[in-house]
């Protein structure tokens, strides 16, 4: 069997792991995590600058929140944060862990706190090891707004007026008023904040082009209107920056030789379709919540698909926490509990750490110019990073993958970690 083992990282180096911000969870993906980082990340680096903030629904509850807002702020301050899945608790989890109120998803406090533009889901492959895509597929979540921030409250019988009153205190105008004539009804209001829909646009599309797929903006637009001007939005970046060099690429061939808008119940069909990839997408918040479920499935499981917030700080550096696009796995945890066998499939929580470690090493280094042993660092970590994929998929590669890959012959969570320890080590 090939080992994987790091090139200049020895076992026992003690690198000092540059600092970043470790969001702690639950459940299964928490139990995981501790085991990799304890297994694989451990013996070799020196985490003490690693500021560890716990998101536990108990951990919340005891400090008021003000956790979060440490985190928060601890995470623009730093620029680089891993975070494992948290539970955002139901009314009946409230009652069950007996909290004092129903918190709200830490993910929404930390994308409006990190001025978040996008949140970057991307397809893992394993070379050799055939997956749902046979190509990537990229795509490019706008971070804010829409149906999560919404302000909403149930009614009865009367009118509803939504009012703007601009900030340079010219007139107030109605935007909307409506009777509501049901004796019973949900009223909502949300916005779509679009002042970083040029910046997501850049990060989409120089991204398609590094990856050599061919991009793709998904709306509804046809209906609801107010969606035009991210569409619009995103043309205009395309055709001032980007055009000649996708033609030059060639990867407008397959849609018609410009930036093409797909209607988002076109694009769940297609995300079907297209099965050799090759492409990617942008869309509002919720379609892309939907729609990157949907290509985790395709692609045989959460476990293989990145997720990648992208803010901004004050300073105009990028913030970029990087975690698995899937929740906290209960049911696996039940079945942990319960005593039984459980297989998780740890690469999308892997992938999030080795874009933290990576990201925080460039930081590092951005910020002490002057420091040649953070270059040192750098490289090591780029070493250990790369190596520790390679380990992973090798792992999977040699049929020893999780269940949800490998069928019931695949290694469960403890000794599919375990295996890559020893890969490592080798
Ligand atoms: P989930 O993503 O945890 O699980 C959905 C299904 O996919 C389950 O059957 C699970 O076993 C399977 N699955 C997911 N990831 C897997 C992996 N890596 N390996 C093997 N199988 C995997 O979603 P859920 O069950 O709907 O939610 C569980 C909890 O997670 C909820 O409390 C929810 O609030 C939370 N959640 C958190 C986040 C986040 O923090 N970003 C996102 C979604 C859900």
């Amino acid at each position: 069997e090939a080992s994987s083992k790091p090139e200049s990282v020895v076992l026992g180096e003690n690198i000092p792991a540059p600092p970043m911000v470790y969001i702690s969870g639950e459940e299964m993906t928490h139990y995981a995590s501790q085991l990799f980082v304890e297994q694989w990340i451990k013996p070799y680096f020196d985490t003490s600058a690693w500021e560890v903030f716990d998101l536990s629904c108990k951990s919340r509850d005891e400090t008021d929140d003000k956790v979060l807002h440490d985190a928060v702020a601890a995470g623009a301050r730093i620029g680089a944060i891993f975070k494992e899945p948290t539970i955002t608790p139901s009314a009946l989890q409230v009652k069950e862990m007996g909290l004092s109120k129903a918190f709200g998803s830490p993910n929404g406090a930390m994308r409006r706190g990190w001025n978040g533009i996008t949140i970057s889901r991307d397809t893992i492959h394993i070379k050799g090891v055939e997956l749902g895509y046979k190509n990537q597929v990229l795509f490019e979540r706008h971070a804010v707004g829409g149906e999560y921030g919404a302000g909403w409250d149930q009614v009865g019988e009367g009118t509803l007026l939504t009012t703007y009153l601009p900030k340079d205190g010219s007139a107030p105008f109605v935007v909307d008023k409506r009777d509501l004539t049901d004796e019973n009804n949900v009223v909502v209001v949300y916005h779509n904040p679009y002042d970083n829909v040029r910046e997501l646009a850049h990060l989409f599309f120089q991204r398609c082009l590094d990856a050599k797929v061919t991009p793709y903006v998904v709306t509804k637009k046809t209906v609801f209107k107010w969606q035009e001007g991210f569409w619009a939005t995103m043309k205009e970046v395309f055709d001032a920056d980007y055009k000649k060099a996708f033609e030059m690429e060639g990867l407008l061939e397959r849609c018609g030789g410009d930036l093409t808008h797909l209607i988002s119940d076109a694009a769940t069909m297609q995300l079907i379709r297209w099965t050799d990839g090759g492409f990617g997408m942008a869309a509002h918040n919720y379609d892309g919540d939907m729609l990157t479920d949907q290509i985790a499935q395709v692609h045989r499981s959460p476990g293989f698909i990145t997720s990648n917030l992208v803010g901004k700080s004050e300073d105009g550096n990028l913030i970029k926490e990087f975690e698995a696009s899937h929740g906290t796995v209960s049911d696996l945890w039940h079945d942990h509990l319960a005593g039984k066998e459980t297989s998780l499939n740890p690469l999308g929580l892997v992938e999030a750490m080795i874009g933290a470690m990576q990201h925080a090493a460039a930081l590092d280094v951005e910020r002490n110019p002057e420091d040649v042993s953070k270059v040192v660092v750098q490289k090591k970590v780029m070493n250990f990073t790369l190596t520790l994929r390679e380990a992973m998929h090798n792992t999977f590669r040699y049929g020893q993958g999780t269940r949800d890959m490998s069928g019931p012959s695949g290694f469960t969570t403890e000794d599919f970690i375990s295996k890559v320890a020893w890969r490592l080590q080798r």
